[in-house]
């Protein structure tokens, strides 16, 4: 059996160090930030908020906790924080726990328009009882349609009580704003969930929801942000005790302190390195899109300068779907996952137009634009057969031996070896 357990975990890391990690939620951390995931925090339970834990012995989870809320506010600039959450999802159901009651409306974007499962009624939305109307979406900008939601909203009979913006197809800033204005009129409050930006806002390079008009940030900390797997929510100073009360006693328990250990760690090395890294993310992104669409390929809002995030989409329905080019790419060792479009229904969500791309990954392990042509033409290559899956494969394994290690980090490390502890 541990044979077993070893070989499945040494082929996943081969794997791994072998192909092109463009999922655009996924990141690496550093060995930095794994040494204090792998601490003794992970073997204890501190339920509670800091000083009144209804446990014993968390002294030092309680100091551990306080530097992740200082660093927090320091790297956002944050009136109130709360790093209890385990997850993005966790995040925004305390978010809805706090501002709504069962039986209320909010308005968030559709799948296909972008949104994230959880912003709608069959997940955490649904789960506390809300009604879920969606954003009126603008195809052009690729964006809300603003004057077209708020006459949705002048005829809604029950007035939302939550606007949730951010997304998970996410290419553009969302008009925070004017969102916000709307939400004001009809006093209700603006959710910016950040789970895919939060490490481009860290470093600069994104809008700035909370100076923007956002009542309450949700992010988890491992998809731009190269933290461990959980999550932060920062709100306005009224709203503290509301926020902390949603997550506990809402919806966490214990909150997985080894993963807190790591994402102070992160914020340590985002205080650091945070603007080189973000200002390259983009810079990638950009070159990989004008790259995939000078071969010809249909990667949205070209007009818009295709992306200001670290996603690009592109649209694969005359190449037979989403779904199929992405089960293809993986063969070769490119990894990255099918897309509902907005124009798709979400019924096609089982083979939609699109696929959806992110670099944050890729230039982690220092990637530049050079390194995003080489890419566009690996994906070409690909799709267009124009070698063998197994030669195409080989190629790829070479080019990625040059970048397997971690940057933005105070001493570069492995990114893909599986690590000896003892
Ligand atoms: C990924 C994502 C989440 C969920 O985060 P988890 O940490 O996977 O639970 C929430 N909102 C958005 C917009 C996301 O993209």
């Amino acid at each position: 059996m541990l044979e077993k357990l070893m070989g499945i975990t040494r082929k996943h890391h081969e794997f791994y160090k072998n192909s092109i990690p463009l999922i655009a939620s996924e990141n690496v951390t550093s060995y930095f930030v794994r040494r204090f995931y792998l601490s003794d925090f992970g073997h204890r339970y501190a339920e509670g908020w800091i000083g009144k834990r209804f446990y014993q012995g968390c002294q030092f989870v309680d100091e551990l906790e306080a530097l992740a809320i200082d660093l927090t506010k320091k790297l956002f600039n944050a009136e109130h924080v709360n790093v209890q959450p385990i997850s993005g999802t966790v995040a925004n159901m305390a978010a809805f726990f706090a501002l709504t009651n069962p039986g209320d409306t909010i308005m968030s974007l559709s799948v296909p328009h972008g949104g994230h499962i959880s912003h709608d009624k069959f997940s955490a939305a649904g789960l506390r009882g809300l009604k879920v109307e969606h954003y009126e979406f603008d195809f052009e900008s690729f964006n809300i349609d603003v004057d077209a939601t708020r006459r949705k909203v002048e005829k809604l009979e029950d007035k939302p009580k939550v606007f949730v913006l951010g997304a998970s197809l996410f290419l553009f800033p969302h008009p925070v704003r004017e969102i916000a204005e709307i939400a004001n009129e009809v006093d209700a409050k603006v959710v910016y969930d950040a789970s895919h930006v939060l490490g481009l806002i860290a470093g600069k390079e994104f809008q700035d929801p909370i100076r923007e008009g956002a009542d309450v940030v949700t992010a988890s900390t491992h998809k731009t942000f190269p933290g461990p797997q959980r999550a932060v929510v920062m709100c306005r100073r009224e709203l503290a005790k509301k926020i902390d009360r949603g997550i506990f006693p809402g919806v966490v328990s214990n909150h997985h302190i080894h993963s807190l250990a790591g994402y102070v760690a992160t914020c340590i090395e985002m205080l650091e390195f945070g603007r080189d890294y973000a200002r390259q993310i983009v810079r990638n992104a950009k070159a990989l899109a004008n790259a995939l669409h000078d071969l010809g390929y249909d990667v949205v809002c070209p007009e818009l300068g295709f992306t200001e995030s670290h996603q690009i989409a592109v649209d694969v329905s005359k190449l037979g779907g989403g779904d199929k080019i992405a089960k293809k790419l993986e063969r070769v060792g490119i990894i990255l996952n099918k897309n509902l479009l907005p124009w798709d229904d979400v019924k096609n969500a089982d083979n939609p137009s699109g696929i959806r791309i992110g670099v944050q990954e890729v230039t982690r392990i220092g990637m530049k634009e050079d390194e995003m042509e080489r890419i566009a033409e690996f994906i070409d290559m690909a799709i267009k057969e124009k070698k063998s899956e197994k030669e195409i494969r080989k190629e790829i394994g070479e080019f990625k031996s040059e970048f397997n290690t971690v940057k933005f980090t105070f001493e570069e490390c492995p990114a893909y070896d599986f690590p000896e502890i003892c």
